[in-house]
């Protein structure tokens, strides 16, 4: 059995996304159901409605940044009651067997993990996402979002957040280390604050200077424009971490040289094309070019917690339904300031 909710989803590659209602099974014995409150707009939600990842399965519900209510519970649920202030980010499911579920990592199941969007779930059912007024998930993919954080200001931790805390601990950003950001948008502006309250020097890498006031009040130290030649002579040899959040193919090998020896660059965007590198970029400085999806469900839940510890919320601009195609096109040119986040009560 299932339910009707209000929603606005993706038709086809080349339509704006348009008024959907979509199908919810009912709560199982550990599901839980949220109304949701907020849902953030991440780049991957345009890649995946414009199927620039391969051919998505329409019509399709995107959104996987949400926060929401506790409306329903199973009567197995443990963690969660009615009322709670919960979120839900870019998985719904695991296997929870294999070594990697088993490790923390449900992001690298072994089985692949159930996408909160265009993936099929256990049922068979094609999984629809955030844009929509209520969602029902099973417990275990269920986050809390701890006092302090506002629902709309949390809604973008669930995907922006976690995607840039993730490779941030695991390359051990924080005092000492200079790390650089490169593209100040949804995933950049949160990788900057966090790695900012990690204690690290943070250097931002932007297509021009447009943004350098905003980077340096959101943690900053230093803001140059890529589109400078001379950026990549100066900063030459200067970082122990690159975090990589652009949206689009860019020249690998010349952010590669502005590595330390041993630094690492971490690719979390996820363009369409191939990227591709010089051995020699690599060999020159025993750098690593490395790639990081999402986090699992404890660090997302470590990473909310941290982030309510240093009251650090996404920058938002909170939009409207009928909003959601302008704001798309927006994010395309780079004039994200720095996340959108649908106030699902206007879904209808
Ligand atoms: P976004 O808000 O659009 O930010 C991307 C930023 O990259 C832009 O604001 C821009 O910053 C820069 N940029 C865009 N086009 C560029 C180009 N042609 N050349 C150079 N710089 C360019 O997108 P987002 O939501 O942060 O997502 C970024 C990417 O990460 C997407 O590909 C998304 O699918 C991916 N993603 C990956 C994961 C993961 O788990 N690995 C999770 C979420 C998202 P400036 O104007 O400052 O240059
Ligand atoms: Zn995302
Ligand atoms: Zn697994």
């Amino acid at each position: 059995m299932s339910f009707q909710v209000p929603a606005y989803a993706a038709f086809s590659a080349h339509e704006p996304l348009a008024p959907y209602t979509v199908e919810r099974r009912d709560v199982g014995a550990r599901d839980v159901r949220i109304d949701i409150k907020f849902a953030g707009i991440c780049h991957s939600d345009i890649h995946t409605a414009r199927s620039e990842w391969g051919e998505t399965p329409y019509p399709v519900v995107v959104g996987h940044e949400i926060a929401g209510i506790v409306a329903e519970v199973g009567p197995e649920v443990t963690k969660y009651a009615v009322g709670d202030r919960v979120g839900v980010g870019c998985m719904v499911d695991s296997c929870r067997e294999c070594e990697n579920c088993k490790a923390g990592d449900e992001q690298y199941c072994r089985k692949g993990n159930t996408g909160t969007y265009a993936s099929t779930d256990a049922d068979g059912r094609i999984t629809h996402g955030g844009y929509a007024r209520a969602i029902v998930v099973t417990e275990d993919f269920v986050l809390r979002i701890p006092e302090g954080l506002e629902l709309d200001v949390a809604a973008p931790l669930l995907c922006a957040g976690i995607t840039t805390y993730s490779p941030l601990r695991h390359w051990n950003a924080g005092p000492g280390k200079q790390v650089a950001v490169v593209g100040l948008g949804g995933l950049g502006h949160m990788a900057v604050k966090l790695a900012h309250a990690m204690g690290a020097e943070v250097t931002v890498l932007s297509q021009s200077l447009k943004k350098q006031e905003d980077g340096l009040r959101l943690g900053a130290d230093h803001y140059h424009s890529t589109a400078d030649a001379d950026t990549f002579t100066r900063l030459h040899s200067s970082f122990d971490l690159i975090i990589n959040t652009v949206s689009a193919k860019l020249d690998v090998g010349a952010f590669l040289g502005l590595l330390k020896v041993d630094g690492t660059m971490v690719n979390v965007g996820a363009p369409d094309e191939s990227l591709s590198v010089n051995a020699f970029a690599l060999i020159n400085g025993r750098r690593s070019w490395a790639g990081s999806n999402i986090g699992g469900i404890a660090e997302t839940q470590e990473m909310l917690d941290f982030c309510a510890e240093h009251r650090l919320g996404a920058e938002i601009e909170v939009i409207g339904a009928e909003q959601i195609n302008e704001a798309y096109e927006r994010v395309l040119a780079s004039d994200v300031r720095y996340r959108f986040v649908i106030d699902t009560s206007t879904l209808g």
